[in-house]
């Protein structure tokens, strides 16, 4: 179906017609999801994105634990999966990067690389793809053997030795978790001591299944068609490569893709946008969902949940009910 590139107020446009009653920014997980549950609403909802395999699921080479789904199935494929189930209710999606955003009038206006397109209220749901590829062959060997994730992919190292990259919280946990699955867990720390807090420092020093490798660089992942190894360095330049089958980076981080925003809500520290329980932002008639947001568990699952939550308490919204939670207790 043709979707209707919109004309500015001054420039004639925003008759009501014109006007979506929602726009959803980003089309992963997250965002389709609300899609279903907006379009199955009859709001006019229009899905703007990127690309199918520019955001975390649409990228990612297998899923295995998307209730429902069951054996693996590509990231895009269950994305697709997604988008149908929202286009067959009637959601446009429109293939296009948003650039900038006027959030806080009635009427909010979203601004892509193809255009201007208005709608009385907006989900943000852009994920958190940030990180840029710093190591030589993460890029190359992602879903090969190199993931941001032991929760999704660790089982798929049963018995094997796995590397795991990074010294804060997260990573610790990702490395104890792995234990389960790996032989050996070899974890790649470039401080000469743990930053990890006080009590995961002592339970991952002293796992059985766990090989600390202080002060060490990971310098490049290497493997042909899979990871086979990782070439690390220790402080003083000795170099060493590890045979591994998988490698678990944490080194920066996924940093919530809020560019777009321009400052017009608040966020973390970490760049995370914030919501309340009904996934409302500061700002009235906005929500906020998916990767995007802090304390979040990064699942598809999840994401898709807080995209149903958002799209229910935006119906409310638009029928001017005070209370946007419905008592779901
Ligand atoms: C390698 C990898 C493996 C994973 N494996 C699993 C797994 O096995 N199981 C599991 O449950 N979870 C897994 N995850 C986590 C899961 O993919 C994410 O938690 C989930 O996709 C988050 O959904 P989202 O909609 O918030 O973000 P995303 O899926 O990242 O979707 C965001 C969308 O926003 C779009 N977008 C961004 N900026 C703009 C813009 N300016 N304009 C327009 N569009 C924009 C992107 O193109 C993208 O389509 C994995 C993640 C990674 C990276």
């Amino acid at each position: 179906m043709d979707v209707k590139l919109f004309l500015r107020p001054e420039e004639g446009g925003e008759n009501q017609e014109d006007i979506y009653d929602v726009i959803i920014i980003g089309g992963g997980a997250a965002g389709a999801t609300a899609a279903i549950y907006t379009a199955r609403a009859d709001l006019k909802t229009l899905v703007l994105d990127k690309g199918l395999r520019t955001g975390a699921l649409g990228m990612t080479g297998k899923i295995a634990n998307y209730p429902g789904v069951p054996g693996e199935v590509s990231g895009a494929e269950l994305l697709k999966r997604i988008r149908g189930q929202a286009e067959n209710f009637g959601a446009h999606f429109v293939q296009d990067k948003v650039l900038t955003t006027n959030l806080r009038g009635e009427v909010k206006e979203v601004q892509g690389s193809k255009g201007v397109y208005y709608g009385r209220t907006v989900i943000i749901a852009t994920g958190s793809m940030g990180r840029t590829h710093t190591v030589p062959g993460e890029e190359r060997l992602l879903g090969r053997g190199v993931s941001y994730c032991a929760t999704c992919d660790g089982a798929f190292f049963r018995d094997q030795e796995v590397a795991v990259a990074g010294n804060n919280d997260e990573a610790v946990e990702e490395a104890l978790f792995l234990t389960r699955f790996a032989r050996r867990v070899h974890l790649l720390v470039q401080t000469p001591e743990l930053k990890a807090s006080p009590d995961l420092a002592a339970e991952v020093s002293q796992h059985p299944k766990m090989e600390i490798h202080l002060a060490t660089r990971l310098r490049e992942v290497l493997g042909e068609q899979q990871v086979e190894s990782v070439r690390v360095v220790a402080r003083g330049g000795q170099e060493q490569v590890v045979p591994v089958a998988g490698v678990f980076i944490y080194l920066q981080g996924g940093k919530p893709i809020t560019d777009f925003l321009d400052g017009q809500l608040p966020t973390t520290e970490t760049g995370c946008l914030m919501v309340d329980e009904a996934m409302q932002t500061s700002i009235s008639g906005v929500f906020a969902v998916g990767d995007v947001l802090c304390n979040h568990l990064k699942q598809v699952v999840v994401a898709a949940a807080e995209g149903a939550m958002a799209a229910i308490a935006l119906q409310r919204y638009l029928s001017g009910r005070d209370k946007l939670r419905p008592d779901w207790s």
